[in-house]
């Protein structure tokens, strides 16, 4: 049980004239400079419609980088008839040969596909070379790798046996076919979703959103190339109530791999229940969903610390990670100070194209989006409980471009503390110190989710209290730090409440579900 221990890729930093810098600005143009024709991918076959829906850059909505072929009902029952033909052979594939084909794709998509992944990211997500380094090359390479030695763990466990008897465990895929449905704001989470299954010999139908197609692709060629054989991993782009339709009155349906929004998981969820006599299995439903995280600082914190988190944690990548601080309590004696270091920090924030590596901000990913996070700028500048602090501005001329955000409120329950915006807004609620237990429990109720938090303080007795009071706030809980940036191998990323299943992304609880163990007991 032996595999390459796993290490996180390092991050490249792109700096002006390197090497890696030309190479991927050379990819870049590369891309822009044609225009792809985006297949399905079913049963080991490309598959094209006359149905085609462009694809843009969000900061460039104007230029084509390509089209992608849409299909129906038709195409989602033949990626599901695909993944069933191929179930047998897959779960019969040696755990070793599984591992080699993830491996495979860990190395080629640090190696050989870096730039083309990374690029793919930046002009179809709208992330600058370090959000789409830290997501499209490290963070989905560390998943693969990760979970490959995860998946070995999982098939060494094995019970005890008394003389004569030998009991042992088979780690059996799940029965039925398991959905991925991916989110737009992780190339890395679009691939683990399909790939955690696949690993455990599960068959696997993929549909990713519309927003994301464009990286997709090349994550497809990865697991093509990387060996994964016909018909497991099957990917279609098939708007959502269509697909759920097939997909859910489906009696092999056996498990539904999820990143997305609340309501979307919610109404799954029920849809499950609805056709539950349908299925010959309970459906394994593992999902991340929303979030609307905080930070909450104790007086005793530093200012320049606190501000450094709100604009790191609230603004990068547009404030479109579900862990992105987007309502912070600040004690009134550090409100000055962070005030000003925060509004010194978005000074340096250029926004603009992915394209100019100097842009810290980029475009919001769709203009659906756009007109959303414009409207709680709005109704927030109309209120008389809202202070905009910095930015507020917005313009979807050329992209959608949304200025890095910062609303201070006097009532810790406007709307934009308790409603998840996903999107560069932050609102701060100022208390007086001595109102520190309190706020605690402020944080704790303000919201149906939990996702991530931060807790900053310097004074270890006032942690203490904090830690306890946000027992259940926060899947991921982060002490004198930003609440976004997990790594994979480090931290393993879930919520809990109305923030998913806290399966944890890329640890064995994960890999966990998606094996239907036999115990053989065995009489000598
Ligand atoms: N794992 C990411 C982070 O820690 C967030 C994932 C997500 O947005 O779903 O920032």
């Amino acid at each position: 049980f032996n595999v390459p221990p796993a290490r996180n890729e390092p991050i490249k930093n792109y700096a002006p004239g390197s090497p890696e810098r030309e190479s991927l600005q050379a990819a870049l143009a590369e891309a822009r400079s044609k225009q792809v024709d985006i297949p399905m991918f079913i049963g080991g076959k490309e598959v094209r419609t006359d149905n085609k829906s462009p694809l843009s850059p969000p900061h460039d909505h104007q230029h084509i980088l390509g089209y992608f072929s849409n299909g129906d009902a038709s195409h989602v029952s033949a990626a599901i008839d695909a993944a069933m033909a191929a179930k047998k052979d897959w779960a019969n594939t040696s755990w070793e040969n599984r591992a080699s084909i993830f491996l495979k794709a860990a190395e080629l998509i640090a190696g050989p596909y870096r730039d083309k992944l990374n690029a793919a990211t930046m002009l179809g997500q709208s992330k600058n070379a370090y959000q789409a380094e830290i997501d499209s090359a490290c963070e989905i390479v560390d998943f693969l790798r990760f979970n490959v030695q995860y998946m070995t763990e999982i098939y060494k466990q094995q019970p005890d046996s008394a003389p004569g008897i030998w009991n042992r465990v088979e780690q059996r895929p799940l029965e039925g076919f398991v959905f991925a449905l991916t989110p737009f704001n992780f190339t890395a989470i679009a691939g683990n979703l399909p790939s955690a299954p696949a690993m455990m010999g599960n068959t696997v139908v993929w549909k990713p959103s519309n927003t994301q197609v464009y990286s997709a692709n090349v994550l497809m060629e990865v697991f093509r190339e990387a060996g994964v054989p016909d018909g497991v991993i099957n990917l279609f782009f098939v708007d959502g109530p269509t697909a759920g339709e097939v997909i859910f009155e489906h009696k092999d349906f056996g498990g539904i791999h999820f990143t997305g929004s609340t309501g979307v998981f919610q109404h799954i969820w029920k849809t499950i229940g609805n056709n539950i006599y349908k299925y010959r299995s309970y459906p394994r439903i593992v999902g991340e969903t929303g979030g609307k995280d905080f930070i909450m600082v104790h007086e005793s914190s530093k200012a320049k610390e606190v501000a450094t988190a709100i604009s790191r944690g609230a603004f990068e990548f547009q404030g479109q990670k579900c862990s992105a601080a987007s309502r912070a309590y600040i004690p009134s004696n550090l409100w000055e100070d962070v005030k000003n270091y925060v509004i010194e920090d978005l000074k340096s924030f250029k926004m603009g194209g992915t394209e100019d590596f100097g842009n810290f901000i980029n475009a919001v990913i769709d203009e659906k989006s756009f007109d959303k996070i414009a409207k709680y700028i709005d109704d927030a500048k109309a209120s008389d409980k809202v202070e905009v602090i910095a930015g507020g501005g917005y313009d979807k001329s050329k992209g959608y471009f949304i200025e890095p955000t910062v609303l201070l409120t006097t009532d810790p329950k406007y709307t934009t503390m308790c409603e998840e915006i996903f999107g560069p807004v932050i609102t701060i609620y100022v208390y007086e110190p001595k109102d520190y237990e309190a706020t605690l429990e402020l944080v704790d109720n303000t919201s149906p989710y939990a996702l991530t938090g931060a807790l900053f303080s310097a004074d270890r007795y006032a942690l203490e209290v904090g830690i306890k009071a946000l027992e259940n706030s926060a899947g991921n809980f982060y002490i004198n730090d930003k609440p976004t940036g997990a790594v994979v191998g480090q931290q393993p990323f879930g919520g809990a409440r109305g923030s998913g299943t806290n399966d944890k992304a890329g640890s064995m609880i994960n890999l966990l579900r998606w094996v239907s163990p036999r115990l053989i007991k065995e009489t000598f």
